[in-house]
C-alpha cells in the first residue's frame, strides 16, 4: 500500500511550535490539539507548506522560514491613521492590541500603535512580518479533503461540518 503523503487536496493535521530568533515561543498547538489545514491552499505560510510537502504521518520537521517565505518583509510605510469608528465593532482599542480587520485581500491581523482622539495609528504589517520563523512540526494525520473543503479552500473540523468562526483563529502563526 502506498504511503499517504502530504500533498494537494489532503487535509493535514499537525502539532506545531513556532519560535523566533531568540527561541521565544510565538505560537503553539500545545493544549489546543492539532491544527488541521488544507495542503496546497495557502492556509499556512509558504515556507512551512513547502517543508511539509511529501512528508508522512509521524514525521517531525524542523524548518527555518525567512520573511520572504513567511509573512513578508516589514513595510515602514504600512502605518496609517484610521478613524476609531471604522475599526471592528467601532470600539476604542488599546495600544499594542492586535485586531483582525477585513481588507480587499481577506482578513488581516494588524497592530494598534497608539490611539489619539478619534483616530488610531494602525500598523498594517502582519505581527510576524520581517521575522524569521522556526517551526517544529509533527504530522499527526493525513486524510483526503472533501469536495466541500476543496471548494472552500480550507479544512473543516471533524464531524462539525462547518465552523468558520473557529477556522479564522486557527491558522498557524496568526
Ligand atoms: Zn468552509
Amino acid at each position: 500500500m502506498p504511503r499517504v503523503k502530504a500533498e494537494e487536496k489532503k487535509v493535514v493535521s499537525i502539532e506545531y511550535t513556532l519560535t523566533d530568533d531568540d527561541g521565544s515561543v510565538l505560537d503553539t498547538s500545545e493544549g489546543r490539539g492539532p491544527l488541521a489545514y488544507l495542503h496546497g491552499a495557502k492556509n499556512i505560510v509558504p515556507g512551512l507548506e513547502k517543508a511539509i510537502d511529501g512528508k508522512g504521518v509521524g514525521e517531525t520537521i524542523e524548518v527555518k522560514v525567512t520573511p520572504a517565505d513567511g509573512y513578508g518583509d516589514y513595510d515602514p510605510n504600512a502605518i496609517r491613521n484610521v478613524p476609531v469608528r471604522k475599526l471592528p465593532e467601532g470600539k476604542r482599542p488599546d495600544a499594542g492590541e492586535i485586531l483582525q480587520v477585513q481588507t480587499p485581500e481577506g482578513p488581516r491581523h494588524v497592530t494598534v500603535q497608539s490611539v489619539r482622539g478619534d483616530y488610531a495609528k494602525i500598523d498594517f504589517n502582519h505581527p510576524l512580518a520581517g521575522k524569521n520563523l522556526f517551526f517544529k512540526v509533527t504530522i499527526k494525520d493525513i486524510r483526503d479533503a472533501t469536495a466541500e473543503e476543496i471548494d472552500h479552500g480550507h479544512a473543516h473540523s471533524k464531524g462539525s461540518g462547518h465552523d468558520h468562526g473557529q477556522e479564522a483563529e486557527t491558522q498557524a502563526g496568526g
